[in-house]
C-alpha cells in the first residue's frame, strides 16, 4: 500500500493479536506514525486477550497519560486485564478512570466491574458496584453470581439467581449457570447442582457444555460420588475436554479412586501432553494406594516426554501499585537474594513448628534434597516472601496464581498465616483461599 492511513495500520495490529502475535502487534504498533484511540485500545485488548496483562495494563496507563480518549472497549481491556492479575490498587484506579471519563453509569463497564472486583477478591466492593447499577442485564448478574461461587458463598449466589429469573427482562445464560454449579459444587450442595443442572436444559433451553459438565463432575466428584461422575462423563454426548477429565481426576486423588484415575489421566496425556499437574495428581494418587510400580511408569512416561519448565506464574501488588512477577525456580527479580535468604530462615522456623515439605508433590525422579529445592522454588511462595518482605506482619497479603496451588505450597501458607500473624489470599485458578491463623477458608479440599 502507498497510503497508509491509521485505519489500515490499526487492522494489522488487530489481526497480529488476533493470531497470539503480539511480537508483530507492538512492531506495527511502534511504526505506525499517527496513533488514535482506536490504534492504542487494539494494542490494549490485545494484550489482555492474550493473558499478558501487565503489558495491557502498561498501554493502558500510558494511553490515559497521554490524554487519548477512553472509550469502553479500552476500559474493558483494562478491567479485564486487572481481574486477570487480581491488582486491587490497579482496580480501584480502573474503576476512578471509568467514572471520571462517564462510565459510571454504563451496564458493559459496570459488568466488568462487578467481575473484577470479585476476582481482585473484594467480594464486598463488586456486591457495592453491583447494587450501585441502575441497569443490569445478564453480563451484570452473571459476574455477581460467579463472583460469589468463588468465594464459596452458596447461598447468596442462588439467592441472587432466583431474583434474576424473577425479572421479565434478564434471561439466564450459560455462564450464569456455571456460576451456579460451582456455587452448588463448592458447597458440596448436590441436590440443588442436579437440579440446576437439569433446570438449564429443560426450563431454559441451553445445552450443557463441556464447562458445565466439568462443575458437575467436580461437584459429584468432590461428595465423593465417583462413579456417578464417571458414567455421566461416559454419558456425554460432546467430546469432553480436559477440564471434565481433570475435575474428575482430581475426585479420584481425594478420594483415591486408582482405577477411574487411570483412565482420567490417559484422556488427559492425550489432550494436555504438557500438563505436568496431570502428572503428579495421578501418581499421587497411585502413590497414596501403595501402587509403586505404577508409579515409577507415570515418571518413565513423563521422562520419555521431556516435559517442558513448570509454566506456573504468580503475581503481587506492592504498596504503591507495582505488580511483581514470579515464575517458579525464578532468579529474575531484583531482590531474588534477599527472597531467597529469608525463605531458608522462614523455613528453619516453620520446621520447629513442624512443617514437614509434602515432597510427593514433586513427581521428577530426583534426590529429595533437590525435591525440597524445587518446592521452595514455587512461584507462590516467593510471591509470600517478597510479601512478608515489603509489608511486614500483621498485614493482609494476596497473591494470584495461573495454576492450581499445590499441596505443599497450601501446608506452607498455613503455618506462615499462624506463626507470622498475617492474613494470605490466595487466588488460583479453582477458587480463592483464605488463610488465617493456621486455617484455610476451603477447608484443605480443592
Ligand atoms: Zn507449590
Ligand atoms: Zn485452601
Amino acid at each position: 500500500m502507498v497510503v497508509k492511513d491509521v485505519i489500515s495500520w490499526t487492522s494489522i495490529v488487530v489481526a497480529y493479536s488476533r493470531s497470539g502475535n503480539m511480537g508483530s502487534a507492538e512492531e506495527v504498533f511502534a511504526q505506525c506514525p499517527v496513533k488514535d484511540m482506536v490504534a492504542w485500545t487494539a494494542m490494549v485488548t490485545g494484550y489482555a486477550q492474550n493473558s499478558m496483562p501487565m503489558k495491557a495494563l502498561e498501554v493502558f496507563e500510558r494511553m490515559a497519560a497521554l490524554g487519548v480518549g477512553i472509550d469502553e472497549v479500552s476500559l474493558t481491556g483494562a478491567i479485564s486485564a486487572c481481574a486477570q492479575l487480581g491488582a486491587v490498587r490497579r482496580a480501584a484506579w480502573v474503576q476512578e478512570i471509568a467514572e471520571r471519563n462517564g462510565f459510571g453509569s454504563n451496564v458493559v463497564v459496570g459488568s466488568g466491574l462487578v467481575d473484577m472486583f470479585a476476582k481482585c477478591g473484594l467480594i464486598d466492593e463488586a456486591r457495592n458496584v453491583f447494587y450501585g447499577m441502575q441497569e443490569k442485564n445478564v453480563y451484570t448478574y452473571s459476574s455477581m453470581i460467579v463472583g460469589l461461587a468463588a468465594h464459596g458463598r452458596a447461598t447468596e449466589a442462588i439467592a441472587l439467581f432466583k431474583d434474576m429469573v424473577r425479572r421479565a427482562d434478564v434471561v439466564p445464560n450459560h455462564v450464569t449457570f456455571i456460576g451456579l454449579l460451582t456455587a452448588c459444587s463448592h458447597a458440596g450442595m448436590v441436590r440443588d447442582g442436579r437440579f440446576y443442572f437439569a433446570q438449564m436444559k429443560d426450563k431454559y433451553g441451553i445445552l450443557p457444555s463441556p464447562d458445565h459438565y466439568t462443575c458437575m463432575v467436580d461437584l459429584l466428584g468432590r461428595a465423593g460420588l465417583v462413579d456417578e461422575a464417571f458414567d455421566l462423563v461416559r454419558s456425554m454426548s460432546i467430546e469432553p475436554h480436559g477440564g471434565v477429565w481433570g475435575a474428575l481426576l482430581g475426585a479420584c486423588r481425594i478420594h483415591g479412586n486408582t482405577e477411574v484415575a487411570k483412565v482420567a489421566a490417559e484422556h488427559l496425556f492425550k489432550l494436555e501432553p504438557e500438563g505436568i499437574g496431570n502428572y503428579v495428581l495421578l501418581s499421587n494418587t497411585l502413590a497414596s494406594a501403595g501402587k509403586w510400580d505404577e508409579v515409577s511408569k507415570v515418571r518413565k512416561l513423563m521422562r520419555s516426554r521431556r516435559l517442558k519448565k513448570d509454566p506456573a506464574v504468580s503475581w503481587f501488588e506492592g504498596r504503591d501499585g507495582l505488580v511483581h512477577q514470579f515464575f517458579a525456580g525464578d532468579n529474575s527479580h531484583p531482590r531474588t537474594n534477599e527472597i531467597k535468604k529469608t525463605l531458608l530462615e522462614l523455613v528453619t522456623k516453620l520446621k520447629h513448628a513442624g512443617y514437614l515439605p509434602i515432597l510427593s508433590s514433586i513427581v521428577y525422579d530426583v534426590s529429595d534434597g533437590e525435591k525440597e529445592r524445587l518446592l521452595m522454588g514455587h512461584s507462590e511462595k516467593l510471591a509470600l516472601l517478597f510479601g512478608l518482605l515489603t509489608l511486614g506482619s500483621r498485614c493482609t497479603i494476596r497473591i494470584v496464581k495461573n495454576l492450581r496451588i499445590c499441596e505443599d505450597c497450601h501446608l506452607f501458607m498455613r503455618l506462615v498465616s499462624r506463626v507470622e500473624h498475617v492474613e494470605i489470599i490466595v487466588r488460583d485458578n479453582m477458587r480463592f483461599h483464605h488463610f488465617r491463623d493456621g486455617e484455610c477458608s476451603c477447608g484443605g479440599f480443592w
